[in-house]
């Protein structure tokens, strides 16, 4: 048995993904003669309400190369504390587009307003211009927490009226718009720029879309290129991603619902400590602390027993639902958890 709740990244390609890989036309898209490369782009732009968008290797190509379009060398980027772009990208905003990062702390993924105001540089002979804004939605590390449209107006506003652009790392934007009953293109609608996965919750195997005005996808696709992330015949992996946005987005409410049940499941098993109305949508954060034991060591034991999660933090774990675990494996899995619980408890 093996139930792998480290990630929705886990999911294979569907069987209509890999039919259309293996029929896609094809060409070469650096000379933007792939015609399913095009479609995909098309496709993304329109789901998401931009002019234009630009396939992408990975969501972390997709984020660099928007803040690269956005800002230039020296400039200082406000960031969420926990933010994916700042948190998890290996440094890239240092390293690749040069920038600062200026990490602002927020509330499950919602910064405040007056938190972003404050932290926007006034001009000084002593400051780094601030060049960006980035916003996240769903928020990872709040737990795949959800940023209503009338919270994403309100961050994006402040930034606005002092001349920032803002781009919205949606890595899981379509978990929120179906977690909350809106299109994505509603949420989208405040940033200036939108980087969304196909390869996560929507099973593609490989892919992201950036998506802006046609303007700013001009000058991405030229940060693409410098990054290596210029692909070829690309209509093949742009194929799945079709199948993704067309078939694959509605079903995430069943994920939503799988994460529901194992964080009620996991509430009820003493040593515990999860919070479920929390759990807004694939993503669930438990706490191991009242075991006495860390993450790593809870996660060694679970694996042991044929289920797989992160650690998020020395006594936090992740498990994310997604298109390969039904709830059978669900309950499996809570099953396994309890029989952890069981053997931790003995020992002490
Ligand atoms: C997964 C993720 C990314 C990066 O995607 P990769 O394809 O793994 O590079 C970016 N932002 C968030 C919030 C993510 O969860």
């Amino acid at each position: 048995m093996r139930i792998d709740l480290r990630s929705d990244t886990v999911t294979q390609p569907t069987p209509a993904m890999r039919t259309a890989m293996a029929r896609a036309r094809v060409g070469d898209d650096v000379f933007g003669e792939d015609p399913t490369v095009r479609e995909l782009e098309e496709l993304g732009a329109a789901m998401i309400g931009k002019e234009a968008a630009l396939f992408v290797a990975s969501g972390t190509m997709g984020n660099q190369v928007a803040v690269m379009t956005h800002a230039s060398r020296g400039d200082e980027v406000i960031v969420e504390a926990e933010a994916h772009i700042y948190y998890y990208e290996v440094g890239a905003l240092a390293v690749l587009a040069g920038v600062q990062a200026r990490p602002v702390v927020g509330e499950r993924g919602y910064i405040p307003p007056e938190r972003i105001s404050a932290a926007i540089r006034p001009e000084s002979i002593n400051f780094p211009r601030t060049a960006l804004l980035c916003l996240e939605n769903t928020h990872n590390r709040a737990g795949g927490a959800v940023i209503t449209p009338r919270q994403m107006r309100a961050m994006a506003e402040v930034a606005h009226a002092r001349g920032i652009p803002v781009h919205l790392d949606g890595a899981r934007i379509f978990n929120a718009a179906v977690a909350l009953g809106v299109t994505a293109a509603e949420l989208a609608a405040p940033a200036d720029s939108v980087m969304f996965c196909l390869s996560k919750g929507l099973c593609a195997p490989v892919g992201s879309l950036l998506a802006g005005s046609r303007e700013f996808i001009a000058r991405a696709r030229k940060c693409r290129k410098m990054l290596g992330g210029g692909m070829r015949q690309a209509g093949i992996l742009a194929a799945a991603g079709i199948v993704a946005l067309r078939e694959m987005v509605e079903r995430l409410a069943e994920d939503h619902a799988k994460a529901r049940r194992l964080a009620e499941g996991l509430a009820a098993i003493r040593g515990i400590a999860i919070d479920p109305a929390g759990v807004e949508t694939n993503i669930v954060l438990f706490s191991v602390a009242p075991l006495g034991v860390g993450s790593e060591d809870f996660l060694a034991r679970l694996a042991a027993r044929g289920v797989l999660g992160t650690s998020f933090g020395e006594d936090t774990v992740r498990f994310v639902t997604h298109h390969d675990v039904d709830a059978s494996q669900i309950d499996l899995a809570l099953r396994a958890v309890a029989e952890v619980v069981r053997e931790l408890g003995k020992k002490r």
